[in-house]
């Protein structure tokens, strides 16, 4: 397996949302620079979900991540993936493979063949890796080309389709919000009215944004996500780029579910 540990930089940290609910903020280096990155660990007395496994290398990081927590590794029994883009599946193998008990890997249905590397990924094109590639110094550009070559994948056990209710931590409302992939999915916990955005939503300097049009797949299924969005009584988002969001969550949704008509 790659290793990626020259990539990574700084140390991680934890934030807690609510009882059972704390942001993982894991700093990453990809394509487009240094970034911290936001997964989502979910835990009550029975059961431990982690939303979204990092990229490539992130498995150490995660693993003490979810220590400081309170919550240790070999808790963790389930895996969702929001969405099959490279950052949040990058370490979703390793994993699987280091857990010391069965972890369950749930995706939407039309993500499972791009995750298990039936499909090639949806954004991994050979135009995008040149572009990529050209901007990166020599060392990045060999530990990209081999990812490129070989990019992380694992099977998922669960298909989980819109509006099922996970019966875990009080209830993971299932929301289909297809447009940054074809089978993107947010979750809303239905206690702590917490939205994990994924990918539909970013947090930029403090201020929520849409879709961004260059990582988007398809545009207007996007949009029309984001309106779906607005049903949902958010007092809190998690970005897994920008991290926490909770200034008026439903009224800027709103608003940005109409300015982008
Ligand atoms: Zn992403």
């Amino acid at each position: 397996m790659l290793r990626f540990d020259t990539m990574l930089y700084g140390p991680w940290s934890v934030m807690k949302l609510a009882d059972g609910v704390q942001v993982l903020e894991l700093p990453m280096q990809s394509f487009s620079g240094r970034s911290i990155i936001h997964p989502t660990l979910i835990w009550d007395d029975d059961t431990v979900v982690l939303v979204d496994a990092g990229f490539p290398g992130q498995l150490q990081q995660i693993r003490e991540a979810m220590g400081s927590a309170g919550v240790p590794f070999e808790r963790l029994d389930k895996v969702i993936i929001t969405h099959q883009d490279i950052d949040h599946i990058g370490s979703l193998p390793d994993i699987v493979r280091e857990s010391s008990h069965k972890v369950e890997v749930l995706s939407h249905e039309e993500e499972k063949p791009y995750i298990e590397g039936r499909k090639p990924l949806i954004k991994m094109n050979q135009e995008r890796l040149s572009k990529m590639l050209a901007s990166l110094p020599e060392e990045q550009r060999k530990q990209m080309e081999a990812l490129f070559r070989n990019p992380p994948k694992a099977r998922v056990d669960t298909a989980i389709e819109d509006g099922k209710v996970l019966p875990y931590c009080g209830g993971i409302t299932v929301i289909f919000t297809p447009g940054h992939t074809p089978g993107h999915i947010c979750l809303y916990l239905n206690q702590s009215k917490i939205l994990i955005t994924g990918d539909a939503l970013v947090a930029v300097e403090g201020e929520l944004r849409g879709p961004n049009p260059q990582a988007t797949y398809d545009m207007d299924a996007a949009l029309k996500s984001l309106k779906k969005l607005t049903q949902y009584d958010i007092e809190t988002m998690i970005c897994y780029h920008g991290g926490v969001y909770r200034d008026n969550a439903n009224e800027r949704l709103e608003e940005l579910a109409n300015t982008l008509d």
